[in-house]
């Protein structure tokens, strides 16, 4: 499959106006909530803002345009996964709240679809589950043992199931496949649609959305734009990947990059052959971590890691798209699925999702300074930002709930290394996953360079 003639843009986008068709800032302000980026942490605790105190004045500065971050560019796996896993959430706060964090994460799979049903957002939501298939012995392993690890921390097979070799293949019928695991809580979204429809809602509920306004920088009460100053009480730092633009950032979330394919739209009798007739999300056991969906429209939306790392934090447009990388992506995709090598790769694209040195994600409002912030969600923010945004908006307003407890509300990151060991130790880690991935292929064992790779983890054992 060739990827030269693939637009380079998000496939996403197609399907919405994404460009800055709101005003920038037009000079100095005064509200009661500054919201610095327009993704989903942004916009939802916007949402959840405006309904917990409708006569709130908020504003939401985006840069760019509504959706131009990760929001507007994902998988599209709309699930309920903790980065590091339940065995560590246990690890670090006990069962018990490791439990509610899992239960929170879960139900907020079912109230984004919840949410966009009653608000009238069309943004695809079909909630299929999530495939993680095995296909090879050891993978199959790995199977067993998240459900075992699953069953003993006490969710049941409405939340976690194992399939067997046929029922993984109706399923997804991937080559090689013998089992799988299929998680409930999990929905297929068109994002760009999602981010889009919510920045209509929250307008409507009477929320200030200004494009094309660059924050330069956050001090008390005050927020720096180079349109103008905009002075809140309350500042919500909502850029994710990209708070490395701030000024003093560059060590707290570091912007990594995943990189996605998308195909033309596939004709009925492959589908047949394919499967996923639920929508179903869908990945593997491999130590660098690939997803799929099938979109609405019947294309294959497909991506992984293995993008480079790069120095000092950096962003720039020119890092969404590597060659190499688009054609490792399509080589995956073709070897999952042989029947497609004839279609067509119409879109290819990437960007930068956030990842805090321990790679646990935080929410965290700060009263006595006036500042707020959730992020560091490590790939897994489609719909951990509700959750983040709604428990913003509740801490905010000093609203007591389930969430506003969770262990994560004001969990405090440490700093990621200085350069050049952070350049180093991150791109070591993802060549080691890769290394890793070929040798597991090879002998069929478990290799020690996939637990060497993630020393920055905090972690010594592989997750997606
Ligand atoms: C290719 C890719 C695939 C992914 N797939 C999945 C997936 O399938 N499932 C999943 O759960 N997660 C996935 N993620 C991660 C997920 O998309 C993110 O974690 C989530 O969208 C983060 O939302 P956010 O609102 O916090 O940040 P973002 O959506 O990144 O929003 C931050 C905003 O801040 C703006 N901004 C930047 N600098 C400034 C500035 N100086 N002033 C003002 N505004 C600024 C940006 O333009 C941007 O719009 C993926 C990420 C990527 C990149």
């Amino acid at each position: 499959m060739d990827i030269t003639s693939a637009k380079t843009a998000p496939y996403w986008w197609d399907a919405v106006d994404a460009s800055r068709t709101r005003d920038p800032i037009g000079g100095d302000a005064d509200v009661d909530v500054a919201i610095i980026g327009a993704g989903f942490t942004g916009l939802w605790c916007a949402y959840h803002l405006a309904r917990l105190d409708p006569a709130l004045r908020i504003v939401v500065i985006e840069k760019d345009h509504v959706g131009f971050g990760a929001s507007g560019r994902n998988g599209g796996w709309c699930h309920a996964e903790y980065p590091l896993g339940h065995e560590q959430l246990v690890q670090d706060c006990g069962h018990d709240a490791a439990m509610a964090h899992m239960r929170a994460l879960f139900a907020s799979v079912d109230e984004i679809g919840m949410i966009a049903a009653e608000e009238g957002i069309d943004c695809e939501y079909v909630k299929g589950g999530v495939l993680t298939v095995a296909r090879s012995d050891l993978q199959m392993t790995y199977a067993h043992e998240e459900v075992e690890s699953a069953r003993s921390f006490g969710l049941t097979d409405d939340d976690i199931r194992l399939l067997d070799g046929d029922e993984a293949r109706d399923a997804l019928n991937a080559t090689g496949v013998i089992g799988a695991v299929w998680h409930a809580h999990g929905a297929a979204i068109h994002p760009a649609k999602l981010v889009h429809g919510l920045a209509s809602v929250v307008e409507a509920q009477g929320v200030t959305i200004y494009e094309g306004t660059e924050v330069t920088g956050v001090s008390r009460s005050v927020v720096r734009t180079d349109g103008g100053d905009v002075r809140a009480p309350m500042i919500v730092v909502a850029m994710e990947g990209y708070r490395s633009n701030l000024p003093g950032e560059k060590r707290r979330v570091i912007p990594l990059y995943s990189l996605m394919v998308a195909t033309e739209p596939l004709p009925d009798d492959v589908w047949g052959e394919i499967g996923l007739s639920a929508r179903q999300t869908f990945g593997d056991f491999r130590n660098l971590i690939i997803y799929g969906q099938r979109t609405g429209d019947g294309r294959l939306a497909f991506g992984g890691r293995g993008a480079p790392y790069h120095w000092g934090s950096a962003i720039e447009p020119g890092f969404d798209i590597d060659d190499d990388v688009h054609r490792e992506l399509t080589a995956v995709l073709t070897e999952l699925f042989p029947q497609i090598a004839g279609y067509e790769i119409t879109h290819r694209w990437g960007g930068p999702l956030g990842v805090s040195r321990d790679w646990r994600p935080s929410v965290t409002v700060d009263h006595g300074k006036g500042i707020a912030w959730a992020g560091g969600y490590v790939g897994d923010g489609v719909n951990t930002a509700h959750l983040a945004g709604q428990t913003l908006a509740e801490l905010i307003t000093r609203t007591d709930t389930e969430r506003t407890a969770l262990p994560w509300v004001n969990h405090r990151w440490p700093t990621w290394e200085p350069e050049p060991l952070r350049w180093i130790g991150i791109n070591a880690g993802l060549a080691l996953a890769k290394a890793a991935d070929r040798t597991e292929q090879r002998t069929g064992k478990h290799s020690r360079k996939a637990d060497l790779g993630l020393w920055f983890r905090g972690r010594s054992r592989r997750r997606r």
